[in-house]
C-alpha cells in the first residue's frame, strides 16, 4: 500500500528491446495503491494510480510532456503482432529494414491499433529479424528503428505492450525464430497473458504456425484466404474493425428477458 518507488524492474532482462509498457508494469506492480516507475531505456517515468480494477497511468516525459490512459487490468488478452508487412511495408526478399528511413507504417495501422487497445488487448509485437546474424544490420540499427516506430506511433497516442525478435539465422535451430513459438511463449510468462484468449496476426504461414503451437487465434492478413488461419483478412485494419463489430454484437446480446414467466 502506499507510495513506493522502484528504479527498474529485472522482468526488463527477459524483454529484447527493453521496452515494457506501461500496462505490463501492472502485472508487476498490482498490490500498490501507487508507484512512479523509471523506465531506464526511456527516461520516462510512469505514475501508476491504482482504482478498483482500473488503473490510471500517466506517463511522464523528462520534458514535462504527460500522457494519461487508464486501463482495466482484469483483461490480459493479447493481439501478437509480426511486423514487416503487417505494420509496415514488406521490403523485397533478402532485404531489411536497417534505418527508420526504410520503416514505412502501412495506411490504416494507427486505426487498427487503436482500435485493438481501446478493446483491450495488450499490443505485443513478435518478429524475426535475421538480418541481424545475417550481418545486414545490429540490435542497436533495430532499437533505432523501433525507436523510430514507438515515436510515430505515439503521435496517434498508442504505445505497444512489448516487442520481442529474433535475431537468429534459420539453421542455429532457436526456440524464438517463427514459426517456432518460442517468443509467443516468453511474451505470455512475461505478461501474463491468456493465449487462448489472445490472436497472432502476420502475414507469412510462419506467423500463422506459430500462433497454433503457442495456443492462440491466427489472423492471417493476404488477399487470398488461409486454409490454415482461423481468419484471414486484407489487413490489420480490416481484422481490428472485426474484432470491434464482434465486440458490439456480443455487448448487445444481453439475455432477453421479456420472454419470462409471461402471463
Ligand atoms: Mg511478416
Ligand atoms: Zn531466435
Amino acid at each position: 500500500m502506499g507510495l513506493f518507488q522502484i528504479s527498474f524492474l529485472p522482468s526488463f532482462n527477459h524483454l529484447p528491446l527493453s521496452f515494457v509498457s506501461q500496462r505490463y508494469l501492472i502485472s508487476q506492480l498490482f498490490k500498490g495503491l501507487y508507484a512512479v516507475l523509471l523506465d531506464p531505456a526511456v527516461s520516462y517515468y510512469y505514475h501508476l494510480i491504482f482504482f478498483n480494477s482500473t488503473i490510471l497511468i500517466v506517463k511522464s516525459v523528462w520534458r514535462g510532456k504527460m500522457n494519461a490512459a487508464s486501463i482495466n487490468v482484469s483483461l490480459r488478452d493479447a493481439v501478437f503482432l509480426d511486423r514487416d508487412g503487417v505494420i509496415n511495408r514488406k521490403l523485397p526478399e533478402n532485404c531489411y529494414v536497417s534505418k527508420p528511413s526504410e520503416f514505412e507504417i502501412l495506411p490504416g495501422v494507427a486505426e487498427a491499433l487503436s482500435i485493438l487497445n481501446k478493446l483491450g488487448y495488450l499490443l505485443v509485437m513478435i518478429t524475426n529479424q535475421r538480418g541481424i546474424a545475417r550481418g545486414f544490420m545490429t540490435v542497436d540499427d533495430l532499437q533505432n528503428v523501433h525507436q523510430y516506430m514507438f515515436d510515430e506511433l505515439e503521435k496517434s497516442g498508442i504505445f505497444l505492450d512489448a516487442v520481442y525478435f529474433c535475431p537468429h539465422e534459420e539453421i542455429e535451430k532457436c526456440s524464438c525464430r517463427k514459426p517456432e513459438p518460442g517468443m509467443l511463449l516468453a511474451a505470455s510468462k512475461d505478461l501474463e497473458i491468456a493465449l487462448g484468449n489472445s490472436f497472432t496476426v502476420g502475414d507469412s504461414p510462419s506467423d500463422v504456425d506459430a500462433g497454433q503451437r503457442a495456443g492462440t487465434r491466427t489472423v492471417r492478413i493476404a488477399a487470398q484466404k488461409d486454409e490454415n488461419a482461423d481468419l484471414t483478412f486484407s489487413s490489420l485494419l480490416d481484422f481490428a474493425l472485426f474484432l470491434e463489430r464482434q465486440v458490439l454484437k456480443d455487448s448487445n446480446s444481453v439475455p432477453n428477458t421479456d420472454d419470462e414467466e409471461r402471463d
